[in-house]
């Protein structure tokens, strides 16, 4: 598998699949979820409700993943997973491993070979960025599947440097 570091907006990815920071209700949020829903389109959210009203009646949980349609978005898919918001009393790492691994499972059901992942659980769920790069990362390398190319894609500088760290890390 290639993993890669990039600056830039996950929404305009050219990719099969581009996984959303979503919140539990799957019905949308601000940061990333709002923008993949703005570029996306209804069909997204409407694809979303529908799984709401069948398969997760109390939405989706911490650590999993669910695809749907991409809508207007040059990926084939979203897939929705939600991350853990950032405690220091409580280690929630496992759980925001947990996000990637369902990820690319979810990716590995589709058929998807690329894959961009934004920085789950580093903008209103605060977890730090060094350390939520390192177990993205990690976590991907360490998830057997058939995705051949996993992209982080990052917004600003900052998170840019700390995902190009824990790529060069993990090589
Ligand atoms: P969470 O709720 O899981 O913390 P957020 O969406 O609040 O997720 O933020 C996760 C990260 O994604 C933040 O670093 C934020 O700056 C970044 N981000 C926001 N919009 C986009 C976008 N369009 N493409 C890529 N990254 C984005």
């Amino acid at each position: 598998m290639r993993i890669a570091a990039v600056r830039g907006d996950i929404t305009e990815q050219e990719v099969d699949a581009v996984v959303n920071a979503a919140n539990s209700s799957l019905l949308g949020g601000g940061g990333v979820d709002g923008a993949i829903h703005r570029r996306g389109g209804p069909e997204i959210l409407e694809a979303c409700r529908e799984l709401r009203s069948t398969r997760y009646p109390d939405g989706l949980g911490v650590g999993q993943a669910v695809a749907t349609t991409a809508g207007k978005l040059p990926a084939r898919w979203v897939i929705h997973t939600v991350g853990p918001t950032f405690t220091p009393s409580e280690d929630r790492s496992e759980l925001l491993a947990a996000c990637f691994r369902e990820s690319l499972k979810v990716a590995d059901t589709l058929g998807a070979s690329t894959v961009a992942f934004p920085a789950v659980s580093t903008g209103v769920y605060r977890y730090p960025l060094a350390e939520a790069a390192e177990i993205a990362v990690r976590s991907a390398r360490d998830t057997p599947t058939n995705v051949e190319n996993v992209r982080f894609v990052l917004f600003d500088t900052e998170s840019y440097e700390a995902f190009t760290a824990a790529v060069q890390h993990s090589e």
